[in-house]
Order: structure tokens, then C-alpha cells, then sequence
């Protein structure tokens, strides 16, 4: 993922402190990387300050309008103000479609921010080392 969009992540963390931003991520994967092209951030219609609710009539735009741009929604991001670089039990528990990159960036106290990204897998969350292939096997599509 290109530093600035990893930057426009950190500033709506930041932003949405002391609660979660959240978006969605637009790309398209190869069977073997999957590249980022977009950030695209959604209201989060989730009241407590610890949760994210992507908004889905603004996720069904957001899937049209990329692949209409030949793209593909590939991924979500949100924060975790105050939080562990790691999906939680509940993002587990909201995360069903495999494949699916979610990308999380904890806030320490509105300042700092840590990304990390994971993808689905069978079984819970895999880190995704930003130069790591996915596999031989297309995971996305
Ligand atoms: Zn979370």
C-alpha cells in the first residue's frame, strides 16, 4: 500500500479519535498480490466509540463505483483508538468473507498510529507482510 494512503488511514484515525474510523479499500489482486488503489472512508454508523459499522448503502456505491473503474472492493480499514494492531474477537466475528484484507490502524492516545494488514483465511486473521505473496492459488475473485 502507497505511503499516502497509508497516511490519509493515520489522519482519519487520528480524526476520529476517541472513536473508530472505517472504510473500505479498493484495489485489484492478481491471484498473487493484491494492489492497493484507493481508500475510500464511510461513515460509521456504530455509536459506541469501541465498534465500526460501514454504512451499506454507502459500500454498494462504493462497489459500483469501482468496478465500474475496472476495480474491486478488496479490503475494509478501520482504528482501534487506544487498541492492539490486531483484529479483535468481534472483527473476527464480522469478518466473513475469506480473502477479504482488513487493515487496522491502532491510535495511541490520538497521536501515534500503527497499521497492520490481515486477510481472512479459513481460520481467523493472517498478517500480511506488505511484500509477502499471497500463494499460488488466486485467493480474490
Ligand atoms: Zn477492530
Amino acid at each position: 500500500m502507497a505511503a499516502s494512503l497509508r497516511e490519509q488511514i493515520a489522519r482519519e484515525a487520528r480524526a476520529a479519535f476517541p472513536g473508530e474510523c472505517c472504510g473500505l479499500i479498493e484495489g485489484d489482486c492478481d491471484g498473487v498480490r493484491i494492489r492497493v488503489t484507493a481508500v475510500h472512508p464511510t461513515r460509521n454508523l456504530a455509536k459506541e466509540n469501541d465498534r465500526f459499522e460501514i454504512d451499506p448503502i454507502e459500500q454498494f456505491a462504493l462497489l459500483r463505483a469501482a468496478r465500474a473503474r475496472g476495480g474491486e472492493i478488496v479490503g475494509c480499514y478501520h482504528s482501534h483508538p487506544n487498541g492492539r494492531v490486531e483484529p479483535s474477537a468481534r472483527d473476527l466475528e464480522n469478518a466473513a468473507e475469506e480473502g477479504f484484507l482488513w487493515v487496522i490502524a491502532a491510535v495511541d492516545r490520538g497521536r501515534d498510529v500503527v497499521h497492520s494488514a490481515f486477510l481472512r483465511a479459513k481460520v481467523g486473521f493472517e498478517e500480511l507482510p506488505e511484500t509477502k505473496p499471497l500463494g499460488p492459488k488466486p485467493i480474490l475473485r
